[in-house]
């Protein structure tokens, strides 16, 4: 299927590796221009690096910290204050305890993960709306249908995004411009790895056998890849799907157990 989106133009935001990394790759397949963003310049470099030999798009590159004013202000000056497509993404808040929370980190899990996709939407989706054509894809988490207790900071931040979404993607629709949500649920990355670690050393017990543990939980009896995920993001970010609005989509191998 030609997604039609050749020669577009992209931001994605923390994609080094992990999911982000994935949704680039699949949007660099479909041969749409990107910006890539994340902090670390040297992975950032040679992730940049690949999808440029490999699909022949230009890539542009800023390492920056998504999550604050200054890295913002930098990664849209390099956009010249224009994409097509932008794809919402920056490290998911810590795990811990509810009774641990401070105020300070309520408002980092919020700032990271519900303010900071705010802001570039903000920023870019008039410009998507006056050119009659635009897709947000903001990747969220399983957590917000069904909440992880110990992501209780993530479920939090990411419910606040969700009814954001909801309520905006509806005001934008008119003008061409599609906004959803991708809801992962355990995927192989770097990010996935850490929680294994921190579950198995509460428990007691190895990083594989706290995976597999894990894995038993998922019908479809693994864990998803960057490449699965980055092909639904490439979908959502088609010239085919202007008429998906608001929705969350859930790529979890079916691990929430719901009819609907
Ligand atoms: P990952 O493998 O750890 O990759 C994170 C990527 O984001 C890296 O490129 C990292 O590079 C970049 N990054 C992190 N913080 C950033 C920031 N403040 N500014 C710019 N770039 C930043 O993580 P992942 O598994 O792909 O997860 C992506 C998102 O999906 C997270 O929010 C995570 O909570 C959520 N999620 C993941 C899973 C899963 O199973 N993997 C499940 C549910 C939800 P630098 O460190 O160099 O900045």
């Amino acid at each position: 299927m030609d997604l039609g989106i050749s020669g577009k133009k992209a931001l994605v935001c923390a994609a080094s590796k992990g999911l982000g990394f994935g949704c680039a790759q699949a949007l660099a397949a479909e041969g749409v221009d990107l910006l890539l963003n994340a902090r670390t310049p040297g992975p950032l470099r040679q992730a940049a690096k690949g999808l440029r030999d490999r699909f022949g798009v230009t890539v542009q590159e800023v390492a920056a910290d998504i999550t604050s004013e200054s890295g913002r202000a930098e990664v849209l000056a390099a956009l010249g204050g224009k994409a097509d497509i932008l794809v919402n993404n920056a490290g998911g808040p810590p795990p811990g305890m509810w009774t641990d929370w401070a105020r300070e980190d309520f408002i980092g899990a919020v700032d990271g993960n519900m303010l900071t996709p705010i802001a570039l939407i903000q920023a870019l989706v008039p410009g998507m709306m006056e050119r009659g054509w635009g897709r947000v894809v903001n990747i969220t988490s399983m957590a917000v249908k069904a909440p992880i207790p110990v992501l209780g900071l993530s479920n939090a931040a990411r419910a606040g995004l969700t009814g954001f979404v909801a309520g905006t993607s509806r005001q934008v629709a008119a003008k061409g411009v599609s906004i959803n949500n991708l809801l992962p649920g355990l995927h192989a990355t770097d990010r996935a790895a850490a929680l294994d670690a921190g579950a198995a050393q509460a428990a007691g017990i190895t990083p594989q056998k706290a995976r597999s543990q894990r894995e038993t939980t998922i019908p479809a009896g693994r864990y998803g890849t960057a490449e699965e995920f980055g092909a639904m993001c490439a979908f959502l970010c088609s010239d085919k799907a202007g008429f998906i609005i608001g929705q969350n989509i859930l790529l979890d191998g079916g691990q929430v157990n719901a009819t609907l």
